[in-house]
């Protein structure tokens, strides 16, 4: 596990490095997409550019999370972002736990917003997915804890409604794609995967119903450049009592 004093010691010292190194190559326009870059954050983060400004990397989050899925943002994926919390559906999803959301001292991660129970929204990938590439497989669908994110269309294939989709991570996590498919370096490890509203990704989803894994490598953290609004109908079975209501905050 990587330890608090790991990001917030050597790794600001290692992001401003890179940083005066960004901006004295004239790398302002880097340094301003990054800022818009569209990660899966964990519940009541406004904005991906509010949490990189609000967030202290503190990783209290990332501690707090009985699931181990909050993960710091990796120096790679982006200077702005850097050692802020993103999500990880590979080992685990999303209950609305809240505890994140509890242990953040800054307001980065804050209850009541429109955000609190909604962290992105699943695309299905159309070449890793085993149902759209061939047939025979409605795990995702299967379960799906919010009624009517996921159906079936007139092929079996599983299609997701982003107004009750959360984005909780579980389809994600229990994809077995991996496991039935050749290997294929090319196509993404899952056939359903996470990505933030405010992602190309998530907008080109939208559009064609499922993406490509090269759309999906493309534009997983691109910002969209289109605000997106939460999801309004989905009701998510686990969590705290006031954060289970459809439509919004309480
Ligand atoms: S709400 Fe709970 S399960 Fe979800 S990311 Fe936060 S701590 Fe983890
Ligand atoms: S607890 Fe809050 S301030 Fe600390 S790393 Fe997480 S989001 Fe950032
Ligand atoms: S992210 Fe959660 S709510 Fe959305 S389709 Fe996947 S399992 Fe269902």
């Amino acid at each position: 596990m990587i330890r608090v004093e790991q990001i917030t010691r050597r790794g600001f010292l290692a992001a401003g490095a890179v940083g005066a190194a960004m901006v004295g190559a004239g790398g302002f326009g880097a340094v301003s997409r990054q800022a818009d870059a569209a990660f899966v954050r964990p519940p009541g983060a406004a904005s991906n550019r509010a949490l990189a400004a609000a967030c202290d990397r503190c990783m209290r989050c990332l501690q707090a999370c009985p699931y181990g899925i909050v993960t710091p943002v990796p120096l790679a994926e982006s200077l702005v972002a850097y050692g802020t919390p993103m999500l990880s559906f590979a080992d685990g999803c999303c209950d609305f736990c809240m505890r994140c959301v509890e242990a953040c001292p800054t307001g980065a991660l804050s209850p009541g917003g429109e955000r609190e129970r909604d962290l992105g929204v699943a695309v299905v990938v159309k070449d890793a997915c085993v149902a759209w590439d061939w047939a025979g497989c409605t795990v995702c669908g299967d379960e799906c804890p919010v009624e009517g994110a996921i159906t079936l269309d007139d092929r079996d294939r599983p299609v997701v409604h982003a107004d009750f989709c959360d984005g909780c991570g579980r389809c994600e996590q229990v994809c077995p794609s991996a496991s039935l498919r050749a290997y294929d370096a090319s196509a993404s490890a899952k056939g359903i995967v996470v990505a933030s509203r405010e992602s190309a990704a998530a907008r080109a989803a939208l559009a064609e119903g499922a993406i490509s894994s090269a759309e999906l490598a493309a534009g997983r953290t691109a910002a969209s450049g289109e605000a997106a609004a939460p999801h309004s109908k989905g009701v998510h079975p686990d969590g705290p009592d006031a954060t289970r209501e459809a439509g919004g905050a309480s």
